[in-house]
């Protein structure tokens, strides 16, 4: 059955406790929680964490909430839209953790990176092939575009799979928690952000093509590669991150 607004919840205080381990949540910290749903997570993240907002969109369980959280005085509940929410409103630097919905993993990821000066760490519990996604390195099939644009500014890491039984209901697939060192600035230079992702995103649109053929709308796209040291007949899973800034600045 389809959850309005993505909602499976977790109870495991085991698996609770892990993905805070892995955000290192200290008393210095203050957190923010998207879709704190039934507050099992903000309730242990109170215990941690200095402050905690908690964004939940569905107001029938803001009016849970409200009760459930009265105990928590470090817990500032927000009935609010986490793809819309001002993140630079909010005083100093903070952290992230969530059991993010499904339906917005990687808007909301994004949407998170425009605020990357505010945000330390990210430790996200997302579907298990996203966290793939996002993590694989060059060479892998999971390779492409949302890796690419995820390890552009930050440093994600695997930390581990929670199956999709201990969700209450179940979802359809299994989840795995990452978690995103954030960096303020690339970590990676190019002379032009814009164009590196133009050419990362037209390689991947014809992941089957050579990169010679499918970034042929690039002008002397033959010479970049060429002055890059990077063999024309590849096809773009093989190409690292370096290479495609190589090719960036090759090209400029
Ligand atoms: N944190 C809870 C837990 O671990 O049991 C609930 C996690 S559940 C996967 C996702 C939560 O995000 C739900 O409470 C849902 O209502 C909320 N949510 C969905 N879309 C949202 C949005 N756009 N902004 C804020 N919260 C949202």
């Amino acid at each position: 059955m389809k959850r309005p607004f993505g909602q499976h919840f977790l109870f495991d205080p085991n698996i609770l406790k892990k993905i805070i381990a892995c955000g290192a949540v200290t008393q210095e910290d203050t957190v923010v929680e998207i879709g704190p749903g039934l507050g099992t997570l903000t309730k242990f993240l109170s215990f941690y964490a200095k402050r905690i907002i908690a964004i939940e969109i569905d107001k029938r369980l803001i009016a849970k909430l409200e009760g459930i959280l009265s105990p928590c005085s470090n817990v500032e509940l927000i009935q609010a839209d986490a793809m819309k929410f001002p993140y630079d409103t909010i005083d100093g630097k903070f952290k992230v953790v969530a059991n993010i919905p499904y339906y917005i993993t990687t808007p909301l990821l994004f949407r998170l990176l425009e605020f990357k000066e505010k945000i330390t760490g990210m430790t996200l519990l997302m579907q298990k092939e996203v966290a793939k996604r996002i993590t694989a390195s060059h060479g892998s099939k999971d390779y492409g575009v949302l890796s690419i644009s995820a390890q552009f500014y930050t440093r994600p890491e695997l930390k581990f799979m929670v199956s999709r039984k201990a969700f209450v209901p179940p979802p359809e697939v299994d989840s795995a928690v990452v978690h995103f060192n954030v960096s303020p600035s690339p970590l990676y230079r190019t002379c032009n952000e814009m164009l590196f992702f133009d050419i990362v995103k037209t390689a991947f649109a014809q992941r089957r093509k050579i990169i010679s053929n499918s970034l042929k709308k690039f002008e002397s796209i033959g010479t970049a590669l060429s002055d890059s040291g990077i063999d024309p007949g590849l096809r773009p899973e093989k190409l690292s991150i370096e290479d495609f800034v190589r090719l960036t600045n090759a090209l400029k």
